[in-house]
C-alpha cells in the first residue's frame, strides 16, 4: 500500500517517538527537532510531504515563525498543518489556525484522533488539488479549454487598457506522429510542446491545451516578424526524434474585447490553420481575407440545402481517353454549382466543408441519381455504353446505407453494374482499412468498379495497393505532374504503373495538360488519361453531344478475371513456404526488435557477424527473400559480406537492405557495392516495413521480367499463368 508521508516537528525527542509509535503502520515518516530544521527538510521533500504535525512551541524558530514562512512560499504554503501545543486554550488555537495551521490538537496525543484529523485534513488537500486539476489538461498540465476561456475573459476585463495576442499553434500532421511512433511518442511530442508553449506565454502567463494539439497562449501585443518565432521553430525541430516535426502559427490581435473568448481562439486557429504547409513564413496572423473566408464559408453552409432542393447543383462529366487509342472510354461525374447570383462555384470550395458538416452524404446520393439517370438515358438513346465513375467519399463509407443505396439506384435505373464505377480517395484507404476493405469489398463482389482516387497524393504506400480491394489506380494529377517533369521521378511513376500491371489494375493518370506528359505515360504502359488535354469536364449536353459522334471504347479491368491477392495472403504464403529473412547484426536488441517487425511475414535467421551469415547463405540462397545487413559488425563486416553476395552467382540478385548511423559516405558505399536500399539507425519500424516491401517488390518484379515467376506467389495464381 502507498504510505503518505508526514514530518513531525517536534525539540522533544519523546514526543516525536511518541508520534512515531502511533503513525509508523499508517504513514511514512520524517523528523525535524526545529523550525529552522523542519523548513530544510520540507525544501528537499515537498513533492512528497503531504502533512506536518508541527509543535508551536521550540527553541531557534517555534512554530508560529514556521509557519510565517511557510505562508511565504508558493509550494510550502499548499502542505497541510496541524499544529500541537501543550497547552489547549482558545486563543492559542485561534491564533494558530488565523496563521494557515489547518487544524489543531493538545497534548497528551491519542492517536486515533490524530490519525482521523491527519486523515481529513490530507484527503481534504488532494480534493482541492482534484478540483484544480479538472482546470488543468492531464497530460501537459496547461489549462484546458474551459479554464483558459475563463481565465483569458479575466485577463481582458482587468486589464482594459493592455492590448495582447492570442496565439494558436499546432503541430503538422500530427496524427502521423501518433500512427508511426506510437502514442507514447506523440504524448512525449505534445509535453515537449507545452513546455515550450510556457515558455512562450511566461509575460502573461497564460497558455492552454484544446484536445490533441490545439495549444494557445496569450502574448503581450506587438509586431511579430519571422524572427521572432524562429527560436520556437528550431526548439521545435530539436525534438529527439526521427522526423522533422513542423509546428504552424496563427496570431489574433484582440482588438475587440467584447467579443467571446472563444470565437477569438477561432480565429487564431483560423489564421494558423492557413499557415499550414507553409514552412517558410512562420505564422499567419487573422485578417480581413480570413474573415471573408469565413462569411464565405457561412454562406454556402446557409445556402446548402436550397440549393440542393432548387437543383442549382449540376453534374459535368470529364470524359477519359484511352491512350492508345485515343478513345473515349469513360467518363468521371464532377459537381457544379450554379447558384442563381454567385454564378458557378467550383467544388473546392464547398466539398471540403461538406465533408466536414456531413452534407456531402446527401450531395453524393444526388450526384449519383444523376449519373445513372443520365447513363440510363444514353442507352434510351441508342449510344455506345459508357463507363461513368462517381465520387465516394469518405463518410459515405461509413453510411450503413450505403450498400443498399446504390443497388436501389442500379435497380431503379436498370443499368448493368460495370458502367457505374466508384472513385474513393486513398487518403481514406489509409484512414481506417479494415472498415474499407470490408465495405469497398463487399461493393465490388456485387459488382462495381472500384477506383482509388487520387493515388501518389498521400501517403500512398505500395503495400496498401495489394491490400485493398480495387480495380482501377487513378494517379493523383500532383503526382503526374511532378513526376513527368523530372528526369528522376520517371524511376518512381514507372515502377507505380508496372506495379499496378502486376496487381491487374487499370491505370488511369490524371490531370493531364501536356503532350509530353501524354508521351511519357503511354511509353511506362499506363493506359488512360483524364486531363485539360484531353478535355475540361463538360456540361451533360456537350458529353452527350461528344459521345454520340465518338467511338467510344470500353474500359478493361483485367483485375475482374483473375483470383484476388492480397500481401496478407502473400505473406502467410512467404511464411509457409519457408520464405527467409536474414537479419544480419552483431547488437541483439537490434536483431530482436527487427525479429519481432517481420516474424509473422518471414522465417527470420538471426546472424550476429558476417561470417556466420556468409555460411547460411551459401547453402540456403534459393530460400533467402531479403537481407537486412548492419555495416559495422566484427569477424566479417556488412561492407565484406556485400561483396561476397554481389560477386557470387546465386547470391547476386538477392536483396540486401544495409542499416548503419546515419552516414552519407557509408551510404554511398554499400549503394555502389549493390545494396538494395539503406536505412539509418536508430530505425523506425514502419520506414523498414516499406523498404522491406519495396525492396522485395522490386525484386519480384525483376523476376517476373526475367520470366522467373517466383515460385511462392502461391498455387491459384501460378496455375493460371
Ligand atoms: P477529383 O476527384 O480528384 O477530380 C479531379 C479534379 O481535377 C476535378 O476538379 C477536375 O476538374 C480537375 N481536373 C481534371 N483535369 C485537370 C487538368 O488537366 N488540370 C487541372 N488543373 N485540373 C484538372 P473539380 O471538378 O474542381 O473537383 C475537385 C474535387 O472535388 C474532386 O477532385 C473531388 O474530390 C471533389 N468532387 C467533385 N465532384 C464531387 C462529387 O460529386 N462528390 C464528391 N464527394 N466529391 C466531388
Ligand atoms: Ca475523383
Ligand atoms: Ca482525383
Amino acid at each position: 500500500m502507498y504510505k503518505r508521508t508526514v514530518l513531525i516537528v517536534d525539540d522533544k525527542e519523546i514526543n516525536r517517538k511518541i508520534l512515531a509509535r502511533m503513525l509508523q503502520d499508517k504513514y511514512g515518516l520524517l523528523f525535524a527537532e526545529n523550525g529552522k530544521v523542519a523548513l530544510e527538510c520540507m525544501h528537499e521533500h515537498a513533492d512528497v510531504i503531504a502533512a506536518v504535525l508541527l509543535d508551536v512551541m521550540m527553541p531557534v524558530m517555534n512554530g508560529y515563525e514556521v509557519l510565517e514562512e511557510m505562508r511565504q512560499d508558493e509550494v510550502l504554503s499548499k502542505i497541510p498543518v496541524i499544529a500541537t501545543s501543550q497547552r489547549d486554550c482558545d486563543e492559542d488555537e485561534l491564533k494558530i489556525l488565523e496563521m494557515g495551521a489547518q487544524d489543531f490538537i493538545a497534548k497528551p496525543y491519542k492517536a486515533e484522533l490524530i490519525i482521523r484529523r491527519l486523515n481529513n485534513i490530507i484527503k481534504l488537500r488532494e480534493k482541492a488539488a482534484m478540483v484544480n486539476k479538472a482546470q488543468k489538461d492531464e497530460l501537459t498540465g496547461l489549462y484546458n479549454k474551459q479554464f483558459f476561456l475563463h481565465k483569458v475573459q479575466e485577463l481582458l476585463e482587468e486589464n482594459s487598457h493592455q492590448k495582447y495576442d492570442l496565439l494558436c499553434v499546432g503541430i503538422e500532421r500530427f496524427k502521423l506522429v501518433n500512427d508511426t511512433f506510437g502514442v507514447y511518442y506523440g504524448d512525449k511530442v505534445l509535453k515537449y510542446m507545452a513546455a515550450m508553449m510556457k515558455d512562450i506565454a511566461r509575460e502573461v502567463g497564460i497558455c492552454g491545451r484544446f484536445g490533441a494539439d490545439n495549444f494557445y497562449a496569450v502574448l503581450p501585443y506587438k509586431e511579430y516578424t519571422n524572427e521572432s518565432f524562429e527560436p520556437w521553430i528550431r526548439r521545435v525541430e530539436n525534438f529527439p526524434i526521427e522526423m522533422d516535426i513542423k509546428i504552424h502559427c496563427g496570431i489574433y490581435a484582440i482588438e475587440d474585447a467584447s467579443i467571446p473568448v472563444e470565437a477569438m481562439c477561432d480565429r487564431a486557429q483560423l489564421a494558423a490553420d492557413k499557415n499550414r504547409g507553409k514552412y517558410d513564413e512562420y505564422f499567419c496572423v487573422y485578417d480581413d481575407s480570413l474573415r471573408k473566408k469565413l462569411l464565405h464559408e457561412q454562406f454556402i453552409i446557409g445556402n446548402m440545402k436550397p440549393a440542393l432542393e432548387e437543383h442549382q447543383f449540376q453534374v459535368y462529366y470529364q470524359p477519359k481517353y484511352d491512350l492508345n487509342t485515343g478513345r473515349v472510354a469513360g467518363a468521371e461525374a464532377l459537381v457544379r454549382w450554379i447558384h442563381p447570383e454567385m454564378g458557378m462555384i467550383s467544388p473546392g470550395d464547398f466539398i471540403p466543408l461538406f465533408e466536414t458538416n456531413g452534407f456531402i452524404s446527401q450531395l453524393d446520393e444526388y450526384v449519383w441519381e444523376c449519373a445513372c439517370r443520365d447513363i440510363r438515358s444514353w442507352r434510351d438513346k441508342g449510344y455506345p455504353p459508357i463507363a461513368i465513375s462517381v465520387n465516394v467519399s469518405r463518410a459515405d463509407i461509413y453510411n450503413p446505407k450505403l450498400i443498399d443505396n446504390l443497388l436501389a439506384l442500379i435497380e431503379k435505373y436498370d443499368i448493368p453494374m460495370k458502367y457505374l464505377h466508384l472513385e474513393i480517395t486513398e487518403s481514406a484507404y489509409t484512414e481506417n482499412p479494415q472498415q474499407i476493405i470490408r465495405v469497398v469489398g463487399r461493393l465490388r463482389e456485387l459488382g462495381f468498379l472500384i477506383e482509388m482516387d487520387d493515388f501518389g497524393s498521400g501517403y500512398s504506400s505500395l503495400n496498401m495497393l495489394a491490400e485493398m480491394p480495387v480495380d482501377v489506380l487513378k494517379l493523383d494529377m500532383g503526382f503526374i505532374q511532378t513526376e513527368t517533369r523530372k528526369a528522376s521521378g520517371k524511376g518512381i511513376l514507372s515502377f507505380v504503373i508496372s506495379l499496378a500491371k502486376w496487381l491487374n489494375l487499370a491505370v488511369v493518370a490524371e490531370g493531364v495538360e501536356q503532350k509530353e506528359q501524354i508521351d511519357v505515360l503511354r511509353s511506362m504502359d499506363c493506359n488512360y488519361a483524364q486531363g485539360y488535354y484531353y478535355s475540361k469536364p463538360l456540361e451533360k449536353s456537350a458529353f452527350e453531344e461528344l459521345i454520340r459522334v465518338s467511338e467510344v471504347a470500353e474500359m478493361i479491368c483485367t483485375s475482374r478475371t483473375t483470383l484476388d491477392y492480397t500481401i496478407n495472403e502473400k505473406n502467410n504464403e512467404a511464411l509457409q513456404d519457408g520464405r527467409v529473412m536474414m537479419i544480419v547484426d552483431d547488437i541483439e536488441v537490434n536483431r530482436a526488435a527487427l525479429a519481432a517487425t517481420f516474424e509473422k511475414e518471414y522465417v527470420i535467421k538471426e546472424f550476429e557477424n558476417g561470417k556466420d551469415a556468409w555460411l547460411y547463405l551459401q547453402e540456403n540462397a534459393s530460400k533467402v527473400d531479403i537481407i537486412l545487413l548492419d555495416l559495422l559488425m566484427p569477424v566479417m563486416d556488412g561492407f565484406q559480406l556485400l561483396e561476397k553476395i554481389r560477386t557470387n552467382h546465386q547470391t547476386r540478385q538477392t536483396p540486401v537492405i544495409v542499416m548503419s548511423q546515419m552516414d552519407e559516405t557509408m551510404e554511398q558505399r554499400a549503394l555502389k557495392m549493390g545494396a538494395d536500399d539503406f536505412v539509418s539507425k536508430p530505425y523506425n519500424a514502419l520506414v523498414i516495413k516499406k523498404r522491406v516491401s519495396n525492396v522485395v517488390a522490386s525484386y519480384e518484379l525483376r523476376k517476373i521480367k526475367h520470366g522467373l515467376v517466383s515460385i511462392h506467389l502461391g498455387k491459384s495464381r501460378r496455375e493460371e499463368k
